[in-house]
C-alpha cells in the first residue's frame, strides 16, 4: 500500500450517490407476493418431480436445499423487471447454486454447469411458468399510466430533497473545514518548530 491510497478515503460523502439504492427499492416495491398456499406450492414442487413433505432439494444439482432462489432478478437496470416474490420465481436450491449462479439466467447456469438434461430443463420451464403473472406488460397498458407517473414524481421528489440535503450539508462541512484551519494554524505539525 502507497501513501497516495488514503486518497480513495479523503472524499466528502453524496447524499445523492444514494439514488441507485432509490430506483432499486422503488423499483422492487412494485413487485407483488404471493400468499402462502399449500396447494398452489405443492403443485409447483409436483412439477419439479419433488415431494412436498420431505425435505427440498436444490432444483439445479439435486444436492439438500438450504435456501429460495429468486430465478428472475426482481429489479434489473434499475427498472422493475416484472418478476417478483412469487412461487413460480421462486426456486429450491443449495447455497453453493445460489451463490455460483449470480445473475445469470437459469438455463445458461446449468449449460455452463453440464446439468442441461432435457428432464431438468422442461421441469424448470415449466415450474417458472406455472401461475406466473407477467407484470410488465401489464403495467404498460393505459391503466397504469398515470399511477407510474406518479411514482416517478414522487421518485424524483426524493432525489431533489438529496440534492438538497448534499447543498445543506456542503454548507456545514465548509463551516467546519474553516474552524479545523484556524484551529491548525494555532497548532502548528510537531517538530516544525
Ligand atoms: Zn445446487
Amino acid at each position: 500500500m502507497k501513501k497516495k491510497d488514503i486518497k480513495r478515503h479523503l472524499k466528502d460523502y453524496q447524499i445523492f450517490s444514494r439514488t441507485s439504492t432509490i430506483s432499486h427499492a422503488f423499483a422492487s416495491a412494485l413487485s407483488i407476493a404471493d400468499i402462502y398456499d399449500d396447494e398452489v406450492i405443492d403443485a409447483a414442487l409436483k412439477i419439479l418431480g419433488q415431494d412436498p413433505e420431505n425435505d427440498l432439494l436444490c432444483a439445479y444439482c439435486d444436492k439438500p436445499a438450504e435456501t429460495w432462489d429468486h430465478v428472475k432478478a426482481i429489479v434489473n437496470k434499475g427498472q422493475y423487471s416484472g418478476n417478483g416474490h412469487q412461487v413460480n420465481n421462486l426456486l429450491p436450491c443449495c447455497k453453493s447454486c445460489n451463490s455460483s449462479k449470480g445473475n445469470k439466467n437459469w438455463d445458461t447456469f446449468l449449460r455452463q454447469k453440464g446439468w442441461d438434461t432435457n428432464d431438468r430443463m422442461q421441469r424448470i420451464e415449466k415450474y417458472v411458468s406455472y401461475n406466473f403473472l407477467d407484470a410488465t406488460n401489464l403495467l404498460k397498458s393505459d391503466e397504469f399510466k398515470d399511477d407510474l407517473g406518479r411514482m416517478d414524481e414522487i421518485k424524483n421528489e426524493i432525489f431533489s430533497l438529496f440534492k438538497k440535503g448534499d447543498e445543506q450539508a456542503k454548507k456545514i462541512r465548509d463551516k467546519l473545514r474553516h474552524l479545523k484551519s484556524k484551529n491548525q494554524s494555532k497548532n502548528p505539525v510537531p517538530g516544525t518548530k
